[in-house]
């Protein structure tokens, strides 16, 4: 498997674009998704129900694992915050790929305190996770406009 794939991105930003929220995926080496999260945050009054966890989780619980084996990724269609890159980590992935980022997203600027790559950086001691940053974003970033 190929990473940074642009039909596993794409799927994620049409789910944004249409159903709008952001979206997150567990991919497999194989290039298969194992699990897609969207941010369930106000309905289910939990505010760790980020796209990004609710995929992890879903994930975990289908493969039966707290860590994933060799060569799964995270797609997410906006740059992972600290809790989920951290997330990230404990799950093991082995990379995380983003497209859209705090830049382009008007009034909420600084709401991620410390970028994902400070995180990955940070944690590098757990697990290494390779980051490719602002992926399609062309596709992605008048999202919030
Ligand atoms: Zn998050």
């Amino acid at each position: 498997m190929k990473h940074p794939d642009k039909n596993i991105m794409r799927e994620l930003i049409h789910d944004q674009w249409t159903k709008h929220s952001i979206y997150a995926a567990v991919v497999d080496e194989a290039g298969q998704i194992i699990a897609k999260g969207r941010t369930t945050i106000g309905q289910d009054n939990d505010p760790t129900a980020h796209a990004e966890v609710n995929a992890i989780r879903e994930a975990c619980r289908r493969l039966g694992v707290s860590q994933f084996p060799d060569g799964c990724w995270l797609y997410s269609t906006f740059e992972p915050c600290p809790l989920c890159a951290s997330a990230a980590l404990w799950a093991g992935m082995d990379g995380i790929v983003y497209a859209n980022n705090p830049d382009h997203r008007g009034k909420e600027e600084n709401w991620s305190f410390l970028s994902c790559e400070e995180v990955l950086r940070a944690g590098s001691y757990i697990h290494q996770t390779r980051l490719v940053k602002d992926f399609l974003l062309e596709e992605i970033k008048d999202y919030f406009r």
